[in-house]
């Protein structure tokens, strides 16, 4: 049976200044405390913290990450980053198809394929959201929803090593609410029955996060359940004591 680390991964979306580096060095600080803890880390502040944060965290178990990278390797595109521009900032991942990328910047499945072609040739692992709106839920679509953003964001070329899959339902994110273990359990177990159609045996070394209002309170059973291979987490990975307290919530 293939052993997953899990993984607790912090998007600070458009949130941060360089004073809250603190909170990254305060992180690599406590999780230099932690021994044996079985759960990897990784920050994903905004672009413009990327290498300072990565500088901070070199000599720690924290992980920094970008939150989305264009397609392109360069060129006329004003205002993006490229994946080797991330790699070279220190980054080790990016976020891909985020909900809110996919819906402010129309980001589309085909686009989130071609940016983790993008990731893999600079050597960053990219972590793929996908997720149903609560629309998309209510009408019982939520795994067709699911399974067409597989089927278009993953490349013939994604492998285990360099692909992460974040299941983010985008009704829980920022809201507070969460689906039934068991309806996290049902998606889990829906998206590892897709990725072993799509990757064969590759796909059993792919992680599948959990996306969507985890706090330091629910990420204990969130975490327990099969499948899930760790969290993405977005406002409760701004602050190094609630980020800490959902990475310690696994250190059983
Ligand atoms: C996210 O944006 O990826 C996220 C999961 O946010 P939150 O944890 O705040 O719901």
């Amino acid at each position: 049976m293939t052993t997953r680390t899990k993984l607790i991964a912090g998007n600070w979306k458009m949130n941060g200044l360089k004073a809250d580096l603190a909170e990254i060095s305060g992180m690599c600080a406590r999780l230099a405390t932690l021994k044996n803890s079985p759960v990897e880390t990784l920050i994903c502040p905004p672009a413009l913290l990327v290498a300072e944060a990565a500088g901070l965290a070199s000599l720690s178990k924290l992980q920094i990450g970008g939150q989305d990278c264009h397609m392109q390797v360069k060129g006329a595109h004003t205002g993006d980053v490229s994946a080797a521009m991330l790699k070279d900032a220190g980054a080790s991942h990016v976020i891909l198809g985020h909900s809110e990328r996919r819906a402010d910047h129309g980001e589309t499945d085909a686009m989130v394929c071609a940016k983790a072609k993008a990731a893999k040739a600079a050597g960053l692992t990219a972590i793929i959201c996908v997720g149903e709106t609560q629309n998309e839920r209510a009408q019982g679509r939520e795994y067709a929803v699911v399974g067409a953003q597989l089927a278009g964001s993953l490349s013939q070329a994604s492998q285990a090593g360099d692909t992460i899959i974040a299941y983010e339902p985008v009704w829980a994110i920022g809201t507070g609410l969460t689906p039934s273990l068991e309806d996290v359990a049902q998606m889990h177990n829906f998206i590892r029955n897709e990725l072993a159609r799509a990757m064969g045996e590759e796909s059993q070394g792919v992680r599948i996060l959990y996306g969507g209002s985890v706090k330091p309170g629910n990420a204990e059973s969130l975490m327990s359940v099969a499948n899930v291979d760790g969290a993405l987490v977005g406002g409760a990975s701004l602050k190094c004591d609630d980020f800490m307290a959902i990475v310690e919530a696994l250190k059983l």
